[in-house]
């Protein structure tokens, strides 16, 4: 069987989580996303067998080619930037992460009339203005989450973030109280949104002592990538 500790991993990471929602109070409940990037459809099958049930992905042709293969009825996060021209690929995922811009949007809500289903959405934040990451600043957040009120293809479920790497402790509780503060505009706007995505291998419990409801864990479930 591949990845014969994942079980293992999995038992820790829950208590480290528990742990950390404990430690920062928020009384939320965290689903871990198991990132199979660069892993092979044994990754999907393996997370499920050990009752991880949703699995992310950052590029849409190597999610598309997985899927092909796998077998175990796993949740799809696409979590990576998505290009427009790929929008009609939301059909197969049940949760988009990364809505980094107006003009994406646009396609998104589009999408979602032509297939009559609004697809399902986190709004990307950019809280400390890396040039390198997508999303929005938090001072554009209210204006664009009142005008998405108004594209009925697209529903806003929650808010989503990545810190810069390798960031010293407190740039970390920055960014993830920003990205918190920012489903709370997300909401004022009228927007179902109850999700916090943030967190990865390195910063998982900080983020979640900020109030994450999802983690998208790759390394700490899997090992080192390759690619
Ligand atoms: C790869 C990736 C992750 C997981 O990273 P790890 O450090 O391996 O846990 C999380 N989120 C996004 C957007 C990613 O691209």
């Amino acid at each position: 069987m591949p990845f014969p500790d994942l079980a293992v991993r999995v038992t820790e990471l829950r208590g480290r989580i528990s742990a950390a929602v404990e430690r920062g109070g928020h009384g939320q409940s965290v689903k871990i996303i198991a990132v199979t990037k660069t892993h092979g459809p044994d990754a999907v099958d393996a997370a499920w067998s050990v009752g991880l049930h949703d699995v992310g992905e950052n590029r849409v042709q190597e999610a598309l080619r997985k899927m092909e293969a796998v077998r175990s009825p796993v949740r799809w996060h696409l979590i990576g930037h998505l290009q427009r021209n790929k929008v009609s690929a939301l059909s197969r995922f049940d949760l988009l992460h990364a809505l980094d811009s107006s003009r994406l949007a646009d396609a998104v809500h589009a999408f979602g009339l032509a297939q009559e289903r609004p697809v399902d959405a986190l709004l990307q934040v950019n809280v400390v203005g890396e040039t390198s990451k997508g999303g929005f600043a938090l001072p554009d957040v209210p204006a664009e989450a009142g005008r998405l009120v108004g594209l009925h293809g697209v529903r806003i479920v929650g808010v989503m973030t990545m810190a810069p790497f390798d960031a010293d402790e407190a740039i970390l509780r920055t960014v993830f109280a920003g990205a918190r503060r920012a489903r709370e505009l997300v909401l004022a706007a009228g927007h179902p949104a109850t999700e916090l995505s943030m967190g990865m291998s390195n910063d998982y419990e900080i983020a979640v002592e900020e109030g994450a409801t999802m983690v998208r864990l790759g390394t700490a479930l899997f090992g080192a990538r390759a690619a």
